[in-house]
């Protein structure tokens, strides 16, 4: 089969013949027919910042397919069935795994970083990863479930308690963030807060109908103009990375609120007065991933008219033109949420 493969001290994928080993008991062979481009896929290519444990891997790890045969012992699934990946792939034996916690799994495996990925004609899979997509969901908007909306969706609503009428702000409006704004308003959020640095993110943000647009270098102090557009935030979710105005942050919060940081940073996290974080109850919580509770949900949220992802879908290629795809989303080049790759043409 064809697949975009990274091998070591390359910053692009070498699109090449792979052979498939044998398909194994329990595993599903999926052809795959969308595969969303991350920002994670940036840094384990032109960034080089994310080391893979082994070389040469298959990326892609954000898909939709079809299932086209299964493997002994698999109950669940059969031929023709419309499924989503799971990115995050627990053991499935120890104690986070069994209550359903996958993405605080100690051995987790990640689609197309430590197994082969979806920027390919077809992968194997345990069914266990699997989730059935209905009809109704095109496989390009099944596709990002997989991580750019149940990421999100995991810091927003189990992470972040999300209350009916609670003022959200979100910082960073990329790929992650984008879709916070669209879940918050979906799970009832009465303001919606985008911020951003970059106009193209901020204008996203509009289109996902934010009530309020900051762009963070117009003005000196985000807490406070937090504080002047809504009087107050009940949950703030960062996915910039970027902590250096946490305290700032921490006085604009309301009594009670939560503070969620998904975004990845290797800054220090400071807070210089503490007191105010007991004052007003403040909790402050990381999110990772997504548990066994995402996917189903969202497709549940789909379905009831709730969460139209079409916005999120910018083009759809070949796999041939992964890499220029990485180059554009690396340089956001035509303001892009989710380049879809389509390894067995268009859909
Ligand atoms: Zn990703
Ligand atoms: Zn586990």
């Amino acid at each position: 089969m064809k697949a975009g493969v990274l091998y070591q001290n390359e910053s692009h994928l070498k699109i090449e013949d792979v052979n498939l080993p044998e398909l194994k008991p329990n595993q599903v062979k999926v052809d795959i027919k969308c595969c969303g481009v991350c920002g994670s896929d940036i840094h384990m290519t032109i960034h080089k910042q994310v080391r893979l444990k082994h070389y040469p891997t298959i990326l892609g790890h954000e898909a939709a397919g079809v299932v086209r045969e299964v493997g002994e012992n698999v109950t669940k699934f059969k031929k023709g069935d419309r499924v989503v990946i799971a990115s995050g792939l627990g053991c499935g034996k120890c104690k986070q795994c069994l209550g359903g916690m996958h993405n605080l799994c100690a051995d987790i495996q990640v689609l197309g970083a430590e197994m082969n990925g979806a920027f390919a004609e077809q992968v194997h899979i345990e069914e266990r990863h699997l989730t059935f997509l209905p009809d109704a969901i095109p496989f390009d908007q099944g596709a990002i479930l997989a991580d750019a909306v149940s990421t999100p969706y995991h810091a927003v609503k189990y992470v972040g308690k999300i209350q009916p009428g609670d003022v959200v702000a979100i910082y960073g409006c990329g790929g992650l963030g984008i879709h916070a704004v669209i879940l918050a308003r979906a799970l009832g959020a009465s303001k919606v807060i985008a911020l951003d640095v970059d106009k193209g993110a901020l204008d996203n943000a509009g289109r996902y109908k934010a009530d309020e647009l900051v762009d963070v270098r117009s003005v000196k102090n985000s807490g406070k103009t937090l504080q002047e557009l809504a009087g107050g935030v009940d949950l703030m979710l960062d996915f910039s990375g970027h902590y250096s105005n946490i305290e700032d942050c921490i006085r604009a919060m309301n009594p009670g609120g939560r503070m969620v940081m998904a975004g990845i940073s290797k800054q220090p996290f400071k807070i210089g007065f503490p007191f105010m974080v007991i004052n007003k109850q403040i909790s402050i919580a990381g999110s990772l991933g997504c548990d066994a509770r995402a996917i189903p949900e969202l497709i549940e949220l789909y379905l009831n008219g709730k969460l139209d992802l079409s916005t999120s879908i910018t083009s759809h290629h070949p796999l041939e033109e992964v890499n220029g795809c990485l180059e554009d989303l690396h340089h956001r080049k035509g303001n892009p949420i989710r380049f879809i790759i389509t390894p067995n043409g268009k859909v």
